[in-house]
């Protein structure tokens, strides 16, 4: 469960960035190729977030779909999971992105 440690990442940033100001609301973005589990990661933030500026916090997660280029025609590929194909049959494809991990919003009051 590397989720908890990736929690605990995000409260402690949401947190820095509050500057002392109570954290209301985080909104973070997975992507769908990324091996972490929002599921995983709304279970443990409020215990990570618990005696922090950020407890009580309402967590958002917004899952983005991956793009891929395909290495044979170059056409963008969207994956929603680790693998996929390119519409001309090649399965050899090079993510450009879907496996980040990011605090995009927080509101703090
Ligand atoms: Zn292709």
């Amino acid at each position: 469960m590397h989720e908890v440690a990736i929690t605990e990442e995000v409260v402690a940033i949401a947190c820095e960035r509050a500057q002392g100001a109570r954290v209301r609301r985080i909104v973070m973005e997975i992507g769908r190729l990324s091996t972490v589990l929002p599921d995983a990661v709304r279970f443990c933030f409020d215990l990570c977030a618990e005696g922090t500026a950020a407890e009580g916090a309402t967590l958002e997660i917004r899952e983005v779909d991956g793009v891929a280029r395909c290495r044979v025609c170059s056409a963008s590929v969207a994956l929603t999971q680790p693998f996929g194909y390119c519409v001309c049959g090649n399965t050899e494809l090079d993510w450009i992105s879907g496996d980040e991990l990011k605090v995009i919003l927080m509101e703090v009051y």
